[in-house]
């Protein structure tokens, strides 16, 4: 369960998130949808602790600054970060040794596997593409078992099956009973995927939208009605046409 209560965080001048406050429960997916600049991933780099900010968030009912919080969740951000030396194996093995959570070689091959990175197990960090990096980031996060995950534009950079594979994960998690909250300005990354969906822009909650709640109303209609954005490209075609 994640609660984020009277969140803001400036940057100088800067409101990046103005008194925000949502709950996703055990077992639910959240998402943080908005157009770029409106705040989610100030939001999401609160919750994991990177940056300063006023209010309350809470991790599985623990204040998100304790140790306790802090095992229990993962983070993949916006723009992986990989260690240059180590290889893609190797940080596996790190990531399991910090957690204390023992990664058997069945579960790596397997996780590695899944995300078709098996062959690249001895590719240092630095040899890796974009797409590679975001797929370690994310074996990462699955592997600590997390109560808690959150996903800055996870497909952003990933092949289709990594995207495929990575829904997948997530809904497998849902049903583990975690919470998942999901960053993304790319509705149709993740219809298949929300239960609640919270519409952001200049660093509000413009609206929450539960998915049994819609019934009939399209959320891609919501959220454009909702953030006043054009759905109309300069030749025609709707915006969110792939
Ligand atoms: P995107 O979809 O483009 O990733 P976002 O919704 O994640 O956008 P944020 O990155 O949270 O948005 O940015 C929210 C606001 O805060 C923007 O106005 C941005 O310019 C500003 N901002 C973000 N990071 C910083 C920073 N380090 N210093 C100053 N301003 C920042």
């Amino acid at each position: 369960m994640l609660e984020v209560i009277h969140l803001s965080k400036k940057y100088g001048k800067t409101l990046a998130a103005d008194d925000i406050g949502f709950t996703v429960p055990d077992g639910r997916i959240g998402i943080l949808l908005g157009p770029n600049g409106a705040g989610k991933s100030t939001v999401i780099k609160s919750i994991a602790g990177l940056l300063r900010f006023k209010g309350t968030i809470r991790i599985q009912g623990q204040d998100s600054h304790t140790m306790e919080a802090k095992r229990s969740f993962a983070y993949v951000p916006e723009l992986p970060y990989m260690y240059e030396a180590l290889t893609v194996r190797e940080h596996l093995e790190f990531i399991s040794r910090a957690y204390g959570i023992p990664l058997s070689e069945e579960e790596a091959a397997s996780l590695l596997r899944r995300f078709e990175l098996d062959d690249k197990q001895d590719k240092l960090g630095s040899e890796l593409s974009k797409g590679m990096m975001q797929k370690v980031s994310i074996c990462c996060a699955l592997l600590v078992r997390p109560k808690v995950i959150l996903l800055d534009e996870p497909m952003v950079g990933l092949d289709p099956a990594a995207i495929k594979e990575l829904k997948a994960q997530i809904l497998e998690l849902k049903d583990q009973g975690a919470t998942v909250l999901i960053s993304t300005h790319m509705l149709e990354m993740v219809k298949e995927l929300w239960d609640v969906t919270f519409v952001m822009d200049k660093g509000h909650i413009l609206g929450t939208y539960a998915r049994e709640a819609l019934a009939n109303e399209d959320l891609e209609d919501l959220y454009f009605s909702v953030t006043g954005q054009d759905r109309t490209r300069e030749d025609g075609r709707q915006t969110w046409e792939q």
